[in-house]
């Protein structure tokens, strides 16, 4: 084996070269002696390789601590070191991605869905879509949490399909492709037409099954929905969308949620909104009155002489949170009913009232102002 040159002198770079000066020297190199650019000179492609392990080793701080302290030493069998001639032309190329950046971004690229993130891609099928669907829930069951059964409508594998490795990229689900980029003619690898990226195609189907071997399917799924769930938030149940083609995964169904509207109870975050309405006679008098709740009722006691606009806080009665092990609260707006019509003695009882000095208005520091009470509310 020749011995290997230093990192630095490959890249014409100084010991302490800027991260920014390894990588404007290897962009140089890398457009020098690119192998599409050099056909035919056997030595350009080993110096672009050379390049290439170098900067590989340059570029990643922990890698270049290492080779500084012990140079190509570092890279024996028990060190597991770098370069060896480890990289081949695929590592190299994704090297790119970083690099030359938004230069190879883009569609056939090596940035995006081109090489790098497609090679995970080819070990057999491509994964299922996902399916959204929406799931109506009362605010019962979110205080509860609970289980829906769901009838969705998704593709699922056909019965008798057998699939094969396709033949025209021999399963690796890419094929060779000629482009021209900045550095010139470049040769990139583009998914494979024939297959789609999933290296394999249909042997046998039986008739009237798509040529993606997929049928429709009508499934029920039981979804457990936890307590607290709000309006609008999405839960993904993974692996029950849509099959995917040739043998891969299933995509995720996410179920979107939506929450129907209480006849009484308003929501706001975790705690519940009720307006109690009492009559007249109740205000002076007191009275104890059943509150609806989530799933049950609570009974409270008013005192007599409870002013209209007053909000009682029923702890612990409003919807548990999601993620933590908390519950909101029922908060009670008291609102006084005044009748709108009497009869006569009712109307000689007020005339006679409208100078007592019991039902002059005399508000006390207690009895907050409306701006006061939502303050605390929201405490
Ligand atoms: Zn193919």
């Amino acid at each position: 084996m020749a011995e290997k040159r230093d990192y630095y002198d490959v890249l014409g770079v100084s010991k302490g070269a800027t991260d920014a000066e390894i990588k404007k020297a290897y962009r140089k190199m890398a457009l020098k002696y690119h192998p599409d650019k050099n056909p035919d000179d056997s030595s350009a492609e080993a110096k672009f390789k050379e390049a290439a392990e170098a900067y590989e080793v340059l570029s990643n701080q922990e890698k270049r601590q290492r080779y500084d302290r012990f140079g190509h030493a570092a890279s024996g069998p028990a060190g597991g070191g770098f370069g060896g001639g480890g990289m081949n032309m695929d590592d190299i190329f994704s090297q790119f991605g970083d690099i030359f950046g938004g230069a190879f971004g883009g569609s056939g690229g090596f940035g995006g869905g081109g090489f790098s993130g497609g090679r995970q891609r080819y070990n057999g099928g491509a994964r299922g879509s996902n399916l959204r669907i929406r799931v109506k829930l009362t605010l019962e069951e979110i205080a509860n949490g609970v289980e829906k059964k769901i009838k969705v409508k998704k593709y699922v594998a056909a019965d008798g399909v057998t699939y094969k490795t396709c033949q025209t990229c021999g399963g690796a689900g890419q094929v060779a492709q000629v482009t021209n980029t900045i550095l010139g003619q470049m040769r990139t690898a583009s998914t494979c037409p024939s297959c789609n990226g999933t290296g394999k195609t249909i042997d046998k189907k039986p008739s009237g099954v798509s040529d993606d071997g997929l049928s429709q399917k009508e499934e029920v799924v039981s979804i457990n929905i936890p307590a607290g769930v709000q309006d609008g938030m999405q839960l993904k149940v993974s692996g029950k969308g849509n099959a995917g083609r040739m043998g891969g995964p299933n995509g995720d169904l996410i179920v979107v949620i939506e929450e129907l509207e209480h006849e009484s109870l308003k929501r706001e975050g975790n705690n519940l909104h009720y307006d109690l309405y009492i009559s007249l006679a109740d205000a002076v008098l007191g009275t104890s009155v059943e509150i609806p709740t989530v799933g049950a009722k609570a009974r409270i006691k008013l005192d007599g002489g409870v002013q209209s606009g007053k909000i009682l806080r029923l702890r612990g009665k409003g919807l548990p949170s999601i993620d933590s092990y908390g519950r909101g609260d029922i908060l009670v707006h008291v609102n006084v009913w005044t009748p709108q019509t009497l009869n006569k003695e009712q109307k000689a009882f007020f005339e006679q009232m409208r100078e007592n000095e019991n039902f002059a208005p005399n508000p006390t520091k207690d009895d907050k102002s409306f701006f006061d009470k939502v303050k605390e509310m929201f405490n």
